[in-house]
């Protein structure tokens, strides 16, 4: 596996390996992150992972410097995933001083986790451009888990024509439900214990919604749900699939989505509603 930490050993490692899958990720990997490896490799391309921890995405009262980081770890996994390629860029690198574009997002980005987060959609979408930009992917891999920001990724790069497919990952959950996170580690004992009732409540209103029952009340139910299992919800909603926006009746491809803290840490979880 090379490994890159500069602009000119990466592009005379992708001049070797040729067209790649990009798999861009903010380290601390699980076998979440793994999964995108895996479906790139699936499609028969050399697979580049990235490893940066974005601080454009991160607010100023976010956990930037609690952040998990563990390269060693994360290098030996990706090896052992098969992975050809890391790119490992310094800050320096992804925003000299001379910079001065970000990209403004709009539509699917102005809500929900666009509203909790002012400024974590711009900070994604202008962190994974330049990653594009360096790495010049054929296709690009982003988890399901993160719902509204592969809808996000998507508007922006059919947008501005890049030339790179969008591929969404199925979420690597744990047996109980619980939606893999690099942010897991940091819940205690007990909170670990209640943190799959998330995925439960939705299930629960996914099912209810898909069999016919009234929107509103299958939403409000879920959210007691998870108030009674000690979580505060931050928003739970139907929403059109590509567009975020909140659906009153199951009208077209849907999905519901979530977020909610518990202790320390916020879960962000999300189904489909068929
Ligand atoms: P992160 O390192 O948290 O920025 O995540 C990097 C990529 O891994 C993003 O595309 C995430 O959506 C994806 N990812 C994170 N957790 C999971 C999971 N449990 N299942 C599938 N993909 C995931």
């Amino acid at each position: 596996m090379k490994i890159a930490r500069n602009l000119p050993d990466l592009h005379a490692a992708l001049d070797e390996l040729g067209p790649v899958g990009l798999v861009p990720t903010m380290g601390a990997l699980h076998r979440g992150h793994l999964s995108l490896v895996a479906a790139a490799r699936q499609a028969g391309q050399p697979v580049a992972a990235s490893i940066f921890v974005n601080p454009l995405q991160f607010g100023p009262s976010e956990d930037l410097a609690r952040y998990p980081r563990d390269e060693a770890g994360d290098l030996a996994q990706l090896e052992q995933a098969g992975c050809d390629l890391v790119w490992l860029p310094d800050v320096a690198t992804m925003y000299p001083p001379e910079a001065a574009s970000t990209i403004t997002v709009g539509g699917p980005a102005t809500l929900w986790e666009g509203m909790m987060r002012p400024g974590h959609f711009s900070g994604v979408a202008t962190v994974v451009a330049k990653l594009f930009g360096q790495v010049r992917p054929r296709a690009a891999y982003f988890g399901e888990k993160d719902w509204q920001q592969v809808q996000v990724i998507r508007r922006f790069t059919t947008d501005f024509l890049l030339p790179v497919e969008i591929v969404p990952v199925p979420t690597v959950r744990e047996t109980d439900g619980l939606a893999l996170s690099s942010r897991n580690r940091f819940l205690t004992p007990a909170e670990r214990q209640t943190a799959p009732a998330l995925h439960a409540a939705l299930t629960r209103a996914a099912s209810a919604i898909g069999s016919g029952d009234a929107v509103a009340t299958s939403l409000d139910v879920a959210k007691q749900e998870l108030i009674a299992a000690g979580m505060a919800p931050d928003y739970l909603a139907l929403v059109g699939a590509e567009t975020l926006e909140p659906l009153e009746r199951l009208t077209r491809p849907a999905r519901l989505i979530a977020a909610a803290r518990l202790g320390s840490v916020r879960l962000l979880d999300n189904v489909p509603v068929d």
